[in-house]
């Protein structure tokens, strides 16, 4: 038995190291089809590099290397347009070869020197996040292998103490997950107790046990762990934790705007605040402030209180005005000691009240709490509390704004609606908490999947809505087709029993001239049009 498990789980990683290598080999081949194309003009090399593109992002996905596909998904689509003549244009595929270059740098597989040069491009790398899995029991390390990829958690598994350690010490993963009950008596806690002190205060570790008793946990508490899941392992739960135990602890960067009418002083506050992370802007007069703030979009505002002119109560008023900017914190600065004239300017529009001399340390620590918090108030605004998506308002006034953006630049933006399939039945069947975990995974996919500069919100229960800027519809469907292709994979634990759901979508691109809320209603009849062909699909309209 133990053999037969080792061997399988030797194939796995087998298979996916054997892919890695592969993709440099990949790539060569995709830019020697190119230049077949390129020297002769003959259109069967054309649909051979299609067929190539088209593959390629359709193994990558699924070995996790999502960038990688993204990128073959969109040659594939270049291909068709040079194909069809369709604003078919050779140096889109040039730009993608080196967009593909860079990310196989980024994952480790350096190509040799090209013979054409391709133009450099910074490539956003989605890396996957690693984290070892001490797992004696090769079905559930498989099981939890497949099922973390598509939301960008690559598991290295190892089955004994001493190949964990080998590995541990080789590479640093963000987490360690150890099974409790190990082969041959062996526990999971003891292998976590033992860890050394550099790795334990780095690498956090869950704990996985087929017991849910006291002692069974207090054991996990001793041996450090940060948190105890029950076996069988409810993925999305283990997901969700694996976001919170593995966010970047990197410290955040505000924005800061110091109003002062003494060049000195703002400078001597910006550097502080600089140095301790933060960009600042500096305004010395209330008449420049109110430029900057407009463009500069601040996280919080310290101000003078005496200014020549304008005084820093009377400009602290003027700001107040605008609706956009009544909650941005506004901290006053000033030698005042006089506590009646420092509640008269917290009652016009201040927030606090800092007095000179200031300790330059203090006034960073300052800083950066109010304005922590105010990104907290304006987040808890703006996002949905289950998916940390946008909210329906918010998702509404950035589609309103890309649209009109991309009319202004005549670039395309596409909007996709997407609704997850029978979820009512999902409800029914295993309970609303269950159902809103399934909210949550489709929403963990999707952040993973698309771009930074993709705009995705929470429309309404189980429908969402991506608006993706400088983005055509056939690039849009392939990339959402392959979210659909992944959610459609991941299986929910509900207890014991677990299921799969699938998802719908309606993708269409914004005309020239039509409002958001036109483009809505088109892409809303695009999505009906999957539901009524039998779902599990996505339709462009
Ligand atoms: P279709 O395939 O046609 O989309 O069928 P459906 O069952 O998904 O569609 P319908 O819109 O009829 O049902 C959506 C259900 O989603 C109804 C509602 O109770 C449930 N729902 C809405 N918001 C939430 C939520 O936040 N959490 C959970 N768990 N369920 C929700
Ligand atoms: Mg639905
Ligand atoms: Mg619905």
């Amino acid at each position: 038995m133990a053999s037969s498990f080792l061997d399988s789980s030797e194939r796995i990683r087998e298979l996916r190291e054997a892919y890695t290598s592969q993709l440099a080999s990949k790539y060569e081949r995709l830019e020697a089809t190119l230049t077949d194309f390129v020297n002769d003009q003959d259109v069967t090399h054309l649909r051979e590099l299609g067929r190539q593109a088209h593959k390629l992002a359709g193994s990558a996905g699924s070995y996790g290397y999502f960038e990688v596909s993204r990128l073959g998904a969109l040659m594939d689509v270049a291909v068709s347009d040079l194909i069809s003549g369709e604003q078919g244009d050779l140096s889109a595929l040039h730009r993608l070869l080196g967009l593909l270059r860079d990310e196989l740098r980024t994952v480790g597989q350096v190509i040799p020197s090209a013979t054409a040069r391709v133009p450099a491009a910074s490539a956003a790398a989605r890396g996957l996040t690693r984290v070892a899995l001490l797992e004696d029991d090769v079905d559930t390390a498989t099981l939890l292998t497949e099922q973390l990829l598509p939301f960008g958690f690559s598991l290295q598994c190892h089955e004994t103490p001493e190949a964990l350690h080998r590995a541990l010490d080789a590479e640093r993963p963000s987490a360690l997950i150890v099974d409790v009950e190990l082969w041959q008596g062996v526990r999971g806690t003891t292998v976590a107790a033992e860890l050394s002190p550099e790795l334990r205060d780095v690498v956090p570790v869950v704990v996985l046990s087929t017991h849910d008793d006291l002692d069974s946990r207090l054991e996990a508490v001793r041996a450090g762990a940060e948190a105890y899941l029950t076996k069988p392992v409810n993925v999305d739960e283990l997901v969700e934790l694996l976001d919170r135990l593995t966010a970047s602890t990197h410290q955040e960067v505000y924005r800061v705007l110091v109003i002062d009418d003494s060049r000195s002083t703002s400078q001597l506050y910006a550097a502080a605040l600089e140095e301790g992370g933060m960009i600042t802007r500096i305004a010395n007069s209330a008449r420049e402030a109110m430029r900057v703030l407009l463009d500069f979009s601040p996280e919080i505002i310290l101000l003078d209180l005496y200014m020549p002119e304008i005084s820093g109560v009377e400009l602290a008023q003027v700001i107040r005005q605008y609706p956009s900017l009544l909650a941005i914190p506004i901290v006053f600065i000033s030698a005042e000691a006089d506590e009646a004239v420092q509640t008269r300017a917290l009652g016009r529009g201040g927030d606090g009240f800092l007095t000179k001399p200031l300790d330059l340390a203090t006034l960073t620590d300052q800083v950066r709490i109010r304005a922590q918090r105010y990104r907290q108030l304006r987040d808890s605004m703006q996002r949905d509390s289950l998916t940390g998506l946008l909210n329906h308002r918010n998702a509404k006034e950035f589609l309103d704004a890309e649209v009109s953006r991309a009319q202004r630049s005549n670039s395309p933006v596409t909007v996709a609606m997407l609704d997850i399939d029978h979820f009512k039945t999902i409800n029914d069947t295993h309970g609303h908490p269950e159902g809103d975990r399934v909210i949550k995974s489709l929403a963990r996919i999707l952040t993973q999947r698309l771009r930074r500069s993709d705009i995705i919100g929470r429309y309404g229960g189980e429908e969402f809505i991506v608006i993706m800027p400088d983005t055509g519809v056939r690039q849009a469907v392939s990339v959402l087709d392959a979210v659909r292709d992944s959610f459609s994979t991941v299986s929910h634990q509900a207890g014991t029993e677990s299921f799969t759901c699938s998802l719908s979508g309606g993708v269409v691109e914004a005309s020239a001239t039509e409002s958001g809320s036109e483009v809505i209603a088109r892409a809303d009849e695009a999505l009906y049009e999957a539901k009524r062909s039998g779902r599990n699909r996505i339709i462009s309209g």
